[in-house]
């Protein structure tokens, strides 16, 4: 069967295309019904059925493959490393279980998880899918008022933290953050379960605050058998990154989440039992929940929790792990490999890399510059994927496990089975059927398993942004803008937001963006619209030099910018040429590394730039504010 078949047999026979899917997990009670789409745009996918999610990723595993590695903690910041058999990691999950029953914690309940990238934090995670409680992981390190809004939209039960975490080979201390965030919350929490590493000293609030070492100790023996749930009961809450604004509390179901995860793993990421998998992400965004902790363990894989930074102890760290661990599939993002790239590239070849198979990369556009880089670097296919934090799994990439296919740099691939990807005009609502047309890329209803039931107790907010922004049509939309040639791959031009309108002309920052990064000497770009009296709207560029030390006179600099607006002018034409071209450090991203380009905008219109919870570093927003705001 060719891929355009399987997708297309995926839309027209769905019940029966994610029956064959839903064979690929264990259930207690099979399902009904495969989908209800009675009360769109509302989906409830496996109705009837009953499971549970650590029974899938865990306890199934453990007869057959008990004693091989499940997963593997390793930490560059406190030279540490372990790895946990799949019956290991079992009875570890079941401690962490019978502790949070033991503080109230009961099925349906929120845990939130507010920690470091260390084995305990995934042992949290199952132990909440294992009693059929809800997680809340909020990503480490955020400051206590991000932290604060999160309890108060989740009111967990249970917090489960740690003294810190540690960036660089310094710690950072998080109790101090979460004492402050629940103080300024209006919930309390009954309970704080606290993993003690020994990297920063603690003050325990008695009768509210516990130690794991404690109650690990008090229930190393405890068995918790997995609670069976029904496919629709809700397995988790995960807040969006906040790149265009108040971070969206998604919330994810049961069954459809695990079908959805088994056949990615299947028939996307090719991942195999016994084999590593090795995802650079955090637990704190959707990748970490997908494709850290429960995709790989659904598939029978070992997986690689690892705290550290990608330079530390040097650059070729993950290299190192990928030839410890004969890792096969690696997950990882754009900017991680921007950052590699201005390493040594001897790094890359001072391992084995035989045992990798394929490289993915998603969460921002990937350039061309730097998946040439890494491709040739690494020599194996890297593979562009583009979804959300509302989807939990690929919207657009290449199913290669059905049938490999090229790809095409520039683009993610195209539409993955399950999505009824379309492009619609924005202002008419009118669908964009013919190829190469610029629309909003939106999915037709129903979305398929694994994707968000709704905003968390907000169904309305749920219908309201996502269901009504295309005129006319119930149709999800991404907010990307995009573009699908002749052969159904897709390009995405960046946000719907992020749309120019120079003096009558759509222009994707994306594409300004592309062509600007060609320059020899740009390491990163960020390109916004800015309001412009006389054009409605100019484009204007922040660039990030890769060898700064050469601009240091204006002169230099003014070179520099001349040459950039040439190369736009000759790939895209002088409508595109950005207004200013600026030269800064960093560019303001969040912490998940995604450039914040309404906060650029913002401050470039000399507006508020609106919910910063997210970002990283304040001062990078600094730095353009005194550039655009001389004086
Ligand atoms: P928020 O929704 O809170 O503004 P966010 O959209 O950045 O934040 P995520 O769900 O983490 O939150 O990111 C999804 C978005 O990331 C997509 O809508 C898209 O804009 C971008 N994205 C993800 N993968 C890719 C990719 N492979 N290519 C281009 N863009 C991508
Ligand atoms: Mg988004």
């Amino acid at each position: 069967m060719t891929y355009a078949q399987f997708h297309q047999r995926s839309l027209t026979e769905r019940d029966a295309f994610w029956t064959e899917q839903a064979a690929l997990i264990d259930w207690q009670q099979p399902p009904q019904q495969v989908c209800d789409y009675s009360n769109p745009p509302f989906a409830r996918w496996f109705v009837g059925g009953t499971t549970n999610l650590c029974h899938n990723a865990v306890d199934r595993h453990v007869a057959a493959r008990g004693d091989q590695a499940a997963l593997i903690a390793v930490s560059t910041e406190t030279d540490t490393e372990r790895v946990y058999t799949y019956a290991e990691l079992q009875r570890e999950v079941e401690r962490m279980a019978a502790s949070l029953k033991s503080l109230g914690v009961g099925k349906g309940d929120r845990v939130l998880i507010y920690m470091p990238m260390i084995a305990e934090a995934a042992f949290a995670m199952l132990a909440c899918a294992r009693i059929g409680a809800l997680h809340t992981v909020v990503f480490g390190g955020f400051a206590s008022g991000a932290l604060a809004s999160r309890i108060d939209d989740a009111e967990p039960v249970v917090i489960v933290s740690a003294d810190g975490g540690s960036r660089g080979g310094k710690p950072v201390p998080y109790k101090p953050l979460l004492d402050a965030a629940i103080s300024l919350a209006a919930h309390k929490p009954a309970a704080v379960l606290l993993v003690d590493r020994g990297l920063v000293s603690m003050n325990y609030t008695a009768g509210r605050d516990h130690r794991w070492s404690d109650l690990r100790q008090q229930h190393l023996d405890a068995r918790v058998p997995c609670e069976w749930v029904d496919a629709t009961h809700p397995s988790y809450t995960l807040y969006t990154s906040g790149t265009t604004g108040k971070p969206k509390g998604v919330q994810r179901d049961t069954g459809g989440y695990a079908v959805a995860l088994a056949a990615s793993m299947k028939h996307i990421f090719q991942g195999n039992p016994g084999e590593t998998y090795f995802s650079t992400s955090d637990i704190g965004w959707v990748v970490g929940h997908s494709y850290i902790v429960y995709g790989p363990l659904i598939a029978g894989m070992a997986t690689i929790v690892y705290e550290g930074l990608p330079t530390r102890p040097d650059a070729g760290i993950w290299w190192q792990l990928v030839e410890k661990y004969k890792v096969t599939r690696m997950f990882s993002a754009p900017t991680a490999v921007r950052v590699l790239k201005k390493q040594d590239p001897a790094y890359l070849s001072k391992y084995d890399l035989s045992s990798l198979k394929a490289l993915y990369l998603a969460g921002e556009p990937l350039d061309e510059p730097t998946a040439q880089w890494i491709s040739s670097a690494l020599n194996v296919p890297i593979i562009d994927n583009y979804w959300q934090t509302e989807s939990g799994w690929p919207i657009l990439t290449l199913a290669n496990g059905v049938q490999a296919q090229t790809s095409k740099f520039g683009s993610p691939g195209v539409a993955m089975y399950g999505y009824d990807v379309k492009l619609f005009d924005e202002s008419t609502g009118e669908e964009l059927k013919g190829p190469n047309q610029k629309g909003v890329v939106a999915i037709e209803g129903p979305l398929p398993p694994g994707c968000m039931q709704t905003v968390w107790r907000d169904d309305q907010r749920f219908v309201n942004t996502y269901w009504k922004s295309i005129p006319g049509k119930l149709v999800y939309s991404t907010f990307d803008w995009g573009i699908r040639d002749e052969d159904g791959y897709f390009f995405i031009l960046g946000r719907t937001d992020d749309v120019i309108n120079v003096a009558g002309h759509r222009l994707g920052t994306r594409e300004i963006e592309e062509s600007i990064s060609s320059h020899p000497n740009v390491a990163e770009v960020a390109v916004v619209g800015v309001a412009d009296n006389l054009k409605g709207q100019v484009a204007m560029a922040f660039v990030v030099p890769k060898d700064a030390s050469a601009l240091d006179g204006d002169a230099a600099r003014l070179k520099l910018e001349g040459e950039i607006m040439k190369v736009v002018d000759g790939q895209l034409g002088a409508v595109a040429r950005p207004s200013r071209v600026l030269i800064v450090n960093v560019l303001p991203k969040t912490r998940s590394g995604k450039l914040l380009r309404r906060a650029l905008q913002a401050v470039c219109e000399g507006r508020d730039p609106g919910d910063l919870t997210t970002m990283d570093d304040p001062a990078a927003l600094q730095q353009v504010r005194e550039l655009v705001q001389p004086g």
